[in-house]
């Protein structure tokens, strides 16, 4: 077989066979195929599109790529749940520990946080001491026993993902959907989980910006996952608006705890009621609203939060942070952005957010950069919120002054303010069985 021909078909707007496929992935991630001809047919596909076939194809190439994990070794249903990515998305630290107070294992692999969007890992090791990096036998224990377990994504999960996807950001073919669908699918069937649920964020923080875009996401991710025997779902949810009050690694932690501690943000907890719910109900615990009742009260039996308290402890982590949340060290500079203006907040671009925290030091523009735990924000004031110029909309943390221009600008111009009240948009804005 020959990549010219692979590419000519593509261009021509042909369909590729399995043989072609795997020739391709298995080619470009020995670096047998050259960067050229591999920008080639990601262009051909990015313009002639791929039907689910080839779709679901692309997705197993890339799931074999290199390790599959099996978790056949933990007892009990395996659920995962992965994010499309947002700003403020603290779910994973709340979600698995109340799916684990319900007997459902948690064995998930998470991301670093790169531009605007956090990573799950970097929140968890704001708790200091916490191990994101642990051997699979010792992974796997803490899943038998915790019932959860948060570590870093392994070295070689999915090779051909991390190459395709490198590649895509420097040829601009990021944006297509059977690569996003297949990139985000390949990762998760390398996992080894027997069911996924998939938040698909749609909004000005999200990749997605319409609810159209990430509906046909969630389709093909729903379908690809299923076709490939994992029982899969989306949840398609609001991301025009950070999710919760904090944006930076320990204060996301923090409002984590506050969560688990039966208080914290609504759409925040009703999101994660969603998630937990559906990741039970993918595990044959009920139906979706028995779900949402145990996950619940998984939350007010302060089962969830002694999980997470144990799984802390089991990571190294210092679990007197958990118990007294008030010990991270945040900041230590402290600076409140104040509205200028009069009226109803009508829109927020959830993106300007992210860079704020970005900018502060909460997140990393390359992957060498170094987070600050302790930077980031609060806000105060959301969409449909009344605001008086002089209210405070948000306190930036950081551990220097010199950063607090830059990102107030991006608050200010994040926020926009007008005479009428917006008309309220739900967090959950859609469901694929
Ligand atoms: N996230 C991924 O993992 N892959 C994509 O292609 C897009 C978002």
């Amino acid at each position: 077989m020959r990549m010219y021909d692979v590419i000519k078909k593509k261009r021509d707007g042909g369909v590729l066979d399995k043989p072609e496929i795997d020739f391709f992935v298995k080619g470009y991630t020995k670096g047998e195929i050259p960067d050229e001809q591999a920008s080639a047919l990601l262009m051909a596909i990015f313009f002639q599109g791929m039907n689910t076939e080839e779709t679901v194809n692309l997705t197993l190439a890339i799931a074999r790529s290199g390790d599959t994990v099996d978790l056949s070794g933990i007892k009990g249903y395996k659920a995962d749940k992965h994010s499309t990515g947002g700003v403020g998305d603290k779910t994973t630290l709340i979600v698995a520990p109340i799916v684990a107070a319900a007997g459902v294992k948690v064995a998930k692999m998470s991301g670093r946080g790169l531009g605007h969007t956090g990573g799950t890992v970097d929140k968890l090791e704001a708790i200091p001491g916490y191990q994101t990096t642990l051997t699979q036998e010792r992974f796997f224990e803490i899943v038998s026993d915790v019932g959860c377990s948060l570590i870093g994504q392994s070295g070689n999960l999915a090779p051909a993902d991390k190459k395709l996807y490198a590649l895509r950001d420097v040829t601009a073919t990021v944006d297509k959907l059977p690569l996003i669908a297949s990139s985000i699918m390949g990762k998760k069937l390398a996992s080894g989980d027997d069911g996924i649920v998939l938040d698909v964020k749609v909004g000005s923080g999200a990749f997605n910006k319409t609810f159209d875009e990430g509906l046909a996401l969630a389709k093909a991710m729903v379908s690809i996952g299923n076709r490939a025997g994992k029982n899969t779902r989306a949840i398609i949810s609001n991301m025009d608006k950070p999710l919760g009050r904090a944006v930076g690694n320990a204060l996301e932690v923090k409002e984590a705890l506050e969560i688990l501690k039966g208080g914290g943000d609504k759409e925040l907890k009703d999101l994660c009621i969603e998630l937990s719910a559906a990741m039970l109900n993918v595990a044959g615990l009920g139906e979706m609203a028995e779900c949402r009742a145990t996950a619940q009260g998984k939350i007010d039996s302060g089962e969830a939060f002694h999980i997470f308290r144990k799984m802390v402890r089991a990571h190294g982590g210092n679990v007197e942070y958990i118990d007294n949340p008030e010990k991270f060290v945040i900041g230590p500079e402290k600076h409140e952005v104040l509205s200028q203006r009069e009226g109803y907040i009508t829109k927020m671009d959830t993106e300007k957010y992210g860079h704020a925290s970005l900018v502060l030091g909460a997140g990393r523009n390359t992957k060498e950069d170094k987070i600050d735990f302790g930077a980031g924000l609060i806000i105060k004031k959301k969409t449909g919120d009344y605001v008086r110029a002089g209210d405070v909309l948000a306190v930036l943390y950081s551990k220097s002054r010199d950063t607090f221009d830059e990102a107030e600008n991006n608050i200010l111009s994040a926020v926009t303010i007008g005479a009428t009240a917006p008309t309220p948009v739900p967090i959950i804005l859609g469901k694929v069985k």
